[in-house]
């Protein structure tokens, strides 16, 4: 018999959010032969869901639909999650790094006794056990970390670095078989606080830790009004806007769009870094994505020795050049 490996599926409003599918992903790389994947949903209207996850090929989905689940409080995902886990017992847990997930891994691994390791970005198998790479010191070093007991183990992977998973590899795949889906009873937890109101700061943008391309502002844009060209460049290429702490500071824009240290950390295929200095506390929110495209007047500012591309120059006429370009595209 082979190892359980289950993942929990993170929604945004009605949506599943991509960092299910990127846990996915991490669950078959882990898979040995004979292992399996199950996925746990929790939430109201979940059909849809539920849907599109099946499509995937899973052998079993766990379901508790109930309208407490939602906004997200943390004893109630905790007490859920937990009542899960004692039916289930999986042996592996994978979910995002999102808000949601460096919640609730830690207290989950703490309630059931299990090892954690977070915030990964890729695994590899070696002779020591499956080796989990993660980035420390706000992304200056990386480590590499492995399980010491068999189980169980609790993983949160970083959004962007594993590729969404599409459809489970046939050893995995229920193929013709129906698939298991079990509706959990909803538990009756005790709170200890309550989620009164949630208000949303930004409705309708892609979700800038999922983006995946990102076009930043720093406090070279100036004003608050200096970030229009960045956002029309990041609404020809699809991407989401973010900031600096020094734009936020500033006041040219919502602390909702900080990435770095003490803000959003991203990982897009493609970062523009326009105006913005290239601090080590910006750094260790942006350092891993794919591609970096510097927009800088200073020549010698430090964003110029991570660039993969860097542009010399006033990112008031380059940006809506390289917009205006774009759009004849
Ligand atoms: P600046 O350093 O002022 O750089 C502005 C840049 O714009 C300059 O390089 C300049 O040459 C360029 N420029 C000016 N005009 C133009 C123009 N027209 N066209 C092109 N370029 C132009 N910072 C973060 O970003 N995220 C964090 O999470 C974060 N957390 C922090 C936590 C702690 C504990 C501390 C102490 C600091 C933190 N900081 C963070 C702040 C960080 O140290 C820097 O102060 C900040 O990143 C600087 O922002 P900036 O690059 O926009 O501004």
């Amino acid at each position: 018999m082979g190892r359980h490996i289950a993942v929990i599926a993170e929604s945004r409003g009605t949506e599943l959010r991509q960092s299910t599918f990127e846990a996915l992903q991490a669950a078959v790389q882990l898979a040995e032969f004979s292992d399996s994947v199950s996925v746990l949903l929790i939430g109201t209207n979940l059909e849809a869901r539920q849907e599109k996850l099946l499509k995937t090929g899973l052998q079993a989905l766990y379901v508790v639909e109930d309208e407490a689940s939602t906004p997200y409080e943390p004893d109630y995902a905790l007490q859920t999650v937990k009542q899960w886990y004692d039916n289930v017992k999986p042996d592996v847990i994978i979910m995002g790094h999102t808000a949601i997930g460096k919640d609730l891994a830690p207290m989950l691994a703490a309630s059931i006794d299990a090892g954690q390791i977070s915030d990964v970005i890729a695994l590899s198998p070696s002779q020591k056990g499956v080796l989990f790479k993660r980035p420390i010191y706000a992304g200056k070093a990386f480590e590499s970390k492995s399980f010491a007991e068999a189980s169980p183990w609790i993983i949160t992977i970083r959004p962007n670095n594993f590729t969404p998973l599409q459809e489970l590899p046939a050893s995995m795949h229920c193929g013709s078989a129906e698939p298991v889906v079990v509706k959990l009873t909803p538990p009756k937890p005790s709170l200890r606080s309550v989620v009164t109101r949630v208000v949303e700061r930004i409705s309708g943008s892609i979700d800038l830790s999922e983006a995946k391309i990102v076009v930043s502002g720093g406090r070279g844009v100036k004003s608050k009004e200096g970030f229009k060209p960045l956002e029309e460049l990041a609404e020809v290429l699809q991407g989401a806007v973010g900031a600096s702490r020094g734009a936020c500071d500033s006041g040219y824009c919502d602390y909702a769009l900080q990435i770095g240290q003490t803000g959003k950390v991203v990982t897009p295929e493609i970062y523009f870094a326009c105006g913005i200095s290239g601090a080590i506390q910006h750094l260790a929110g942006m350092s891993q994505s794919r591609t970096i495209i510097a927009i800088n007047t200073d020549p010698e500012a430090p964003i110029f020795q991570i660039a993969d591309y860097g542009i010399v120059g006033d990112l008031f006429e380059i940006v809506p050049l390289l917009t205006a370009e774009l759009r004849k595209a």
